[in-house]
This record gives C-alpha cells, structure tokens and sequence, in this order.
C-alpha cells in the first residue's frame, strides 16, 4: 500500500489526509474552510460595497 497523501491546511497549516475522511480538504476542517470563504467573499463583496458606501459618505459631508 502506499502512504496517504497528506497535505497541509492553508488555514492553520495543519497536516490533513487526503481521503474520504477529511470532507473539507484541503482544510483541516469546515471552520478553516469557512474562513478562506469568507475571505475571498468579503473581497467581492467590498467592489460593489465600497464606493456606494464612500459616495454617500461625502455627499453628506459635502452638504454640512
Ligand atoms: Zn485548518
């Protein structure tokens, strides 16, 4: 038999084997999963966020 493959975490660099028994790999678990997926959402989400946040912003202050 050869040896699991084991790769590491991007998360929290924890050793994960690669096989039916880790559902969330290449993460360790669902939460670091969870967490690059929140990371790149926030991403995509500030693009349509921000300006529209920074626009009103400075109409109000323009206004005072
Ligand atoms: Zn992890």
């Amino acid at each position: 038999m050869s040896k699991p493959t084991v790769v590491q975490c991007p998360q929290c660099k924890k050793d994960v084997v690669w096989s039916e028994d880790s559902p969330f790999r290449p993460f360790c678990s669902k939460q670091c999963q969870m967490i690059d997926f929140g990371e790149w959402a926030d991403e995509e989400n500030t693009i349509p966020g921000a300006p529209d946040m920074s626009d009103s912003d400075g109409w109000s202050e323009d206004n005072y």
